[in-house]
């Protein structure tokens, strides 16, 4: 027998833990994070329980059904036509008051609704406690305490759901928000109409619809017309009409007095199930908050945990990192003696193993850089970042709340531009695409460690600091101008609450870190060793080139010579010395041969047509081609300076070659620069066409970086040769 599938959406409030609960019942390990906005799209997972195959649908959050932003809009659209079996909203029970605004709007659409008061423990903590009897008796809904991240009450949740999917018809609608007299009276009017010309089959329930449409939802009078067609017409004639009576005899706009009577019916329901113990603790969060969101201490204890992230980054990657760089020298040096020549023992050592391997070896930095920002987002202080940068972001014309997908960019240009989702405004949205990718990802650090490294020793945290600051100022600049020029208008006011701070669980920073991470694993899988393949290809051929020397015999002569000096000499050290010096000699031989090689192949030549663009900002022609390649991945930039520059072997082998390539520290600071505020790579441009809805925006971010790039690389470069420095 087929087991029954029942459709189960998690519902509630940003923050309330509802992908907790979701990962909780479904046992995957979706992003939960501590502040609003983590889940944009909505996910599903399937499980087979109590013999039901139940789909678990967890919806982005909202705080009402009045959708003011696409996630909204998400969330309510599936509630609407998703027609999920059972609908559990998840309430933060150490919020109650705020979460019944949702819920008592769930109460009035069609649905089963089942309450999960979550952060059950919480609210014990702070002294609250709810009487979930009454509670489930005022608004017929059944009523369950869970503490998502604990696992506790999922199981009685789950039931609970089941049952009530069983249970026949929907609850009686005996208390839910009564209006005035004058709104009561349109609504039913309103109510018996959308029953008339729907025959009795109103799309959505039909005092919620007259109650919609009385709020003037554009929405749902949009759904109206496209399903109902002339019928919808007449029905919003009619609404149209209400509504004018309304506000004439309200003298209000009937929406805000609705929101109003709203919320005066909650407060009473709050009233009567809740009470808040005396001795009521002590406010752990509010005490943080004095200090971390303090008015001048707070600035500087944000940009300290932004600078201490980059040098745990830097000091601590640095040893994993030789460790794996000596585990790819070893690999490849296996495959070295263990295949005989070809070409395809070419592509494998200096293409796969080479362009993959200079990649994989800053794993471990973006494992820690991802640890850090997994940290800031659990605890709840990214909020108090937004709340800090808000000031700041005013300067732009945007507030706090786009700071944190600007934030998140640090991690992945990709899914920050997602979480533009929750932006209210169209034009708020855009803009902060626009200036999102100026946030340098971790796909940049790999070129900024090689650079800083060879050429910046031990500053090179502090320099990488550097570059992230002038990514953020570069980005508050051409907020600025996109503000005052194309993007203009007003911003809005900050609205965004902050949540409790909340001591991390270390299976969540491990879960947001191992996220992330897959998604380098796996471009380095996919897009990095395509790019590195393609890079090799391109400068591996032509094969027969017109040395300027004759290397081979140049390598010969080496070898007769110590040949014959190695055959005198008898004691043991000196021929070790001897042995040594050889092998220098021929792999610097040979390595100068592979440079040239390299310049005198399909990619030396496409390098240097482009070189007269990237000359005046201290980049040679090798440095052109890998930021060419860049636009694939950044990633790419590093392992095409591994090919083109000979040193491939290992980390310190590249260092090495750079600064002997004549780049100088100016040079390789204005690279850095370059690489920070260039193109985003091809991920970041397809995911902007996507959430701008627009191939305009998209190529307009192309242009406008890479000119900003190259007019600040330029002015660095060219500022700092006039100082005098090199
Ligand atoms: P969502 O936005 O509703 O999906 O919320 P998340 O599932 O991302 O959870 C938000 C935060 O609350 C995370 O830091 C969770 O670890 C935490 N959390 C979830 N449930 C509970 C709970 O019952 N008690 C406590 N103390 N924390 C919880
Ligand atoms: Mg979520």
């Amino acid at each position: 027998m087929q087991p029954k599938t029942l459709t189960i959406a998690l519902a509630g409030n940003p923050n309330s833990g509802k992908t907790t609960i979701f990962n909780a019942i479904t046992g995957t390990r979706q992003k939960v994070g501590n502040w609003p906005g983590v889940t944009v799209e909505k996910k599903e997972g399937v499980i087979h329980k109590y013999g039901y195959e139940l789909k678990i649908v967890d919806l982005p959050g909202t705080y009402s059904l009045t959708p003011f932003s696409i996630e909204e809009i998400v969330a309510r659209d599936f509630l609407l036509e998703g027609k999920p079996d059972v609908v559990i909203d998840i309430i933060d029970a150490s919020n109650l008051e705020r979460s019944l605004y949702l819920a008592s709007q769930m109460r009035e659409i069609d649905c089963r609704v089942l309450f999960a008061l979550n952060m059950a423990d919480l609210a014990r903590k702070r002294g609250v406690r709810i009487d979930t009897d009454k509670l489930s008796e005022i608004l017929e809904v059944p009523v369950v305490f869970t503490v998502g991240n604990k696992n506790e009450g999922i199981d009685a949740l789950l039931k609970k759901a089941i049952e009530l999917s069983e249970s026949d018809g929907v609850p009686m609608r005996k208390r839910q928000v009564e209006y005035t007299r004058d709104i009561e009276a349109a609504v039913s009017k309103l109510q018996d109409f959308i029953e008339k010309k729907s025959d009795g089959q109103p799309v959505y329930n039909s005092r919620w619809t007259a109650a919609k449409l009385l709020e003037n939802d554009k929405i749902i009078r949009g759904h109206l017309l496209k399903k109902m067609g002339d019928a919808g017409q007449k029905i919003l004639w009619t609404a149209e009409d209400e509504r004018e009576r309304l506000a004439e005899i309200l003298d209000d706009d009937p929406e805000i007095v609705m929101t109003d009577e709203r919320y005066s019916f909650i407060e009473s329901i709050t009233q009567e199930v809740m009470v808040v113990s005396a001795e009521k603790q002590v406010d752990v969060s509010r005490n943080i908050d004095m200090i971390l969101t303090h008015r001048f201490l707070g600035f500087p204890i944000f940009v300290f945990f932004i600078w201490a992230m980059f040098q745990t980054t830097f000091s601590f990657g640095h040893y994993p990192m030789d460790w794996i760089g000596a585990g790819i020298k070893v690999f490849s040096a296996f495959l070295e003696q263990s295949m005989s020549d070809s070409l395809f023992k070419d592509l494998l050592i200096n293409g796969i193993v080479a362009g993959v391997g200079s990649v994989v070896v800053f794993l471990p930095n973006i494992l820690i850089l991802f640890f850090c920002i997994a940290i800031f987002e659990d605890t709840g202080y990214m909020a108090r970042a937004a709340f800090l940068m808000d000031r700041i972001m005013h300067l732009i014309g945007l507030h706090g709340k786009s700071f944190i997908p600007m934030l998140m960019g640090f991690g992945c240009n990709v899914p920050a531009i997602m979480a533009t989702r929750t932006l209210e405004s169209e034009k708020d949205r855009i803009l902060t695409i626009l200036i999102t990718p100026f946030m340098s990802c971790s796909a940049r650090l790999p070129v900024y460690i090689i650079l800083a490294g060879a050429f910046f020793g031990a500053q090179a945290g502090t320099v990488i600091f550097a570059i992230y600051l002038v990514g953020i100022l570069v980005s508050i600049l051409s907020g600025r101008l996109l503000r005052s020029t194309l993007l203009k208008g007003i911003d809005a006011p900050f609205v965004m609450e902050m949540p409790p701070y909340r001591v991390p669980m270390l299976k969540n920073l491990i879960i947001h870190m191992w996220d992330r991470s897959k998604m380098f694993l796996k471009k380095m899988g996919g897009v990095i060793l395509i790019g590195s393949v393609v890079v090799w290809t391109l400068s591996s051929f032509p094969r027969n080139v017109n040395y300027s020397k004759d290397y081979d015999a140049k390598a010969a002569q080496i070898e007769k010579t110590y040949q014959t000096q190695l055959m005198i000499r008898i004691d043991d050290s000196g021929r070790r010395q001897l042995e040594k010096e050889k092998a220098d000699a021929l792999a610097e031989m040979s390595l100068q041969k592979k440079a040239e090689q390299a310049e005198k192949s399909y990619m030396g030549h496409i390098g240097k047509f482009v070189a007269p663009f990237f000359a005046p900002i201290g980049i040679d022609w090798r440095g052109s081609v890998a930021l060419l390649s860049g636009f694939v991945a950044k990633e790419i930039v590093v392992s095409t300076m591994g090919v083109l520059y000979a040193a491939d072997e290992e980390t310190g082998a590249l260092k090495n070659a750079l600064r002997a390539s004549g780049m100088t520290s100016l040079g390789a600071f204005s690279m850095m620069i370059f690489v920070l505020l260039y193109v985003p790579c091809l991920a970041t441009v397809a995911v902007i066409r996507r959430e701008t809805n627009s191939f305009k925006w998209m190529f307009f971010n192309i242009g406008y970086s890479t000119a900003v790039a190259w007019i600040v690389s330029f002015c660095v470069y060219q500022g700092g040769k006039w100082m005098g420095m090199s």
